[in-house]
């Protein structure tokens, strides 16, 4: 038998907050990596509002902010010969009113993994560099993996896998399962560097016919990153220097680069996994689905599978939930990797073809930095809902019943704040709760209470009725603050059907 383990492999992103999730929930985990150590080379620059979301839940988001920069200010500049800026927006407050965190926060991947790597150790969990996973085999009891390290290999029992070992993921191919998708013809390059005109907090976006070229700062090294494609010209070249594309970079971005740290090109592809789950192995972020880092959302998205996952596998593996419920893990998270791959590869496509001739990048960019321009909210708010994954929800699955108000079964609890109170706060306990906006009845206090199941109630307010509450309805929320059932009734009757669907057993009282 198991002895009740989880092995994690790879120590991205992805694999740190799936070990992470289940380390805070008390699941022994292990967590290798081949690599020698966190990542050197930031690749993702951008954490999104929902994953600072999930490092609130974890109490330490507000370190995470501490450490990289909210909210910039983004320049668009329209690229080519003659090129000048288009537009400026502030990206600092675009979500007010809808996250604890309205900005997207600039914080290169390289230092997010060092951050992580340290939560872990705090929880108990050391990463297990320089050690490989060289096969596995599911036995219906469990896992037998094989570990290489040092030269030697170890096979060891795991009760589940949880295989976040990217794009060329070991865990999927073995398990045979397909990764359907193309890669895009234009190489990219990546580069760190120093320029002219000392360090910039701002983000420049510059975009034309076959151009497009981002700049972030980088504040732990004081430099910036440059993402940007490859002239067509020289997209075949094996042996690409940024001396090579200075000429134009430079011209595109009206600097001089003083100093190159770092260069680096690569293809980008497009593909999803057939499936997510299989048996007791399960694929998550760069692993199950790669699409254009234009966006930013392939780094937060791989976060947030390991969210959905980790609460799941700590429940069954805990005896609180059955072994369904990780049955709503694959259905959860793919339907919106498959959007995003459509998604980015429709804008990502007629940007790279035609730039600002492109009539789909005039008729979505255009417009969608023309509203986030303005002072308006409503225009600011749809920028923030198309970037920060605070519009991810999951209505379709299973583990999602009802409404309540606009709020359905699946949708990420809306957030509010009153009176300097936050109604994410209990959110921390990292468990299912209820929540009551208005008045609780007793009845359901004592139904909640038998069933050790945490309760809040909050004052009934006008921002819980603006961000779509439902006044006296009942929320039951799941560990990852998604709304799993929304009812106008308060009915400890409609919890315990819904609980005994997935043999939930809450074990949360204070
Ligand atoms: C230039 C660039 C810019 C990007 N910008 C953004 C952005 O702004 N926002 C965003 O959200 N995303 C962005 N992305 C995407 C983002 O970097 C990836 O989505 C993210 O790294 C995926 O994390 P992961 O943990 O799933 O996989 P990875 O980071 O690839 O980690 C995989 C891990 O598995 C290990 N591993 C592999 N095989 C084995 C094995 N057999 N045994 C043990 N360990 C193994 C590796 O050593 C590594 O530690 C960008 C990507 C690039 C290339």
């Amino acid at each position: 038998m198991a002895d009740g383990r989880v092995l994690v492999v790879g120590a991205g992103p992805t694999g740190l907050n799936l070990a992470l999730s289940l380390a805070r929930r008390g699941v022994a985990v292990r967590l290798i990596s081949d690599a020698s150590g966190p990542g050197e080379h930031s690749r993702a620059m951008v954490v999104q509002a929902r994953t600072l979301e999930f490092y609130d839940q974890f109490g330490f988001a507000d370190e995470v902010v501490r450490a990289g920069i909210p909210g910039a200010n983004v320049h668009w500049r329209e690229g080519g010969p003659g090129g000048h800026e288009i537009r400026s927006v502030s990206f600092k407050d675009l979500g007010e009113g809808l996250s604890p965190f309205p900005f997207p926060l600039n914080y290169p991947q390289d230092d997010h993994e060092r951050f992580l790597v340290d939560k872990l150790r705090e929880s108990g969990v050391n990463v297990e560099w320089g050690s490989r996973l060289a096969g596995f085999e599911q036995l219906p009891r469990g896992i037998i993996a094989a570990i290489a390290y040092e030269g030697r290999t170890e096979h060891a029992e795991f009760a589940y896998l949880g295989g976040c070992d990217g794009a060329h993921s070991a865990v999927r191919e073995t398990l045979g399962i397909g990764f359907q998708g193309g890669t895009y013809e234009q190489l990219f390059y990546v580069a760190d560097v120093k320029i002219n005109r000392g360090f910039d907090q701002d983000l420049y976006f510059n975009i034309g016919e076959h151009i497009l070229t981002l700049m972030f700062p980088v504040r732990s090294s004081g430099m910036q990153r440059l993402i940007g494609l490859v002239p067509p010209e020289l997209s075949t070249r094996d042996d690409l220097k940024f001396e090579d594309i200075r000429a134009q970079q430079e011209q595109l971005l009206d600097v001089k680069v003083t100093e190159v740290n770092w260069f680096s090109a690569y293809r980008v592809h497009h593909r999803v996994a057939e499936h997510f789950r299989a048996g007791r192995a399960f694929l998550l972020g760069d692993a199950a689905h790669i699409h254009s880092p234009v966006g930013g959302q392939g780094m937060n998205t791989g976060i947030g599978d390991a969210i959905n996952l980790g609460w799941k596998l700590a429940q069954v593996l805990q005896g609180r939930a059955a072994d369904s419920l990780l049955d709503t893990y694959e259905p959860e998270r793919m339907g919106f990797a498959q959007t995003l791959v459509a998604t980015t590869d429709r804008a990502f496509t007629p940007i790279v073809a035609e730039g600002l001739k492109g009539e789909i990048t005039r008729k979505i960019l255009g417009p969608l930095f023309v509203t986030a321009a303005t002072r308006f909210a409503l225009g600011r708010h749809a920028m923030f809902r198309l970037v920060s994954q605070t519009r991810i929800h999951y209505a379709d699955s299973p583990l999602s019943e009802g409404r309540a108000g606009e709020v359905l079964g699946g949708d990420r609890l809306p957030w509010f704040r009153m009176d300097g109170t936050s109604n994410f706060a209990p959110l921390r306990s990292l468990d299912w709760q209820v929540h009551v906006y208005g008045k609780i009845h007793d009845a359901l206090v004592a139904a909640c209470r038998e069933m050790s199941l945490a309760v809040h109630e909050f004052l009934w307010t006008d921002a819980a009725a603006d961000c779509g509450l439902q006044r006296d309805a009942m929320y039951l929320i799941r560990p990852d603050g998604h709304v799993a059932l929304a009812a106008s009734l308060q009915s400890a009757e409609i919890v315990k059907n819904f609980a005994d669907r997935f043999g939930l057993r809450f074990t949360n009282l204070p």
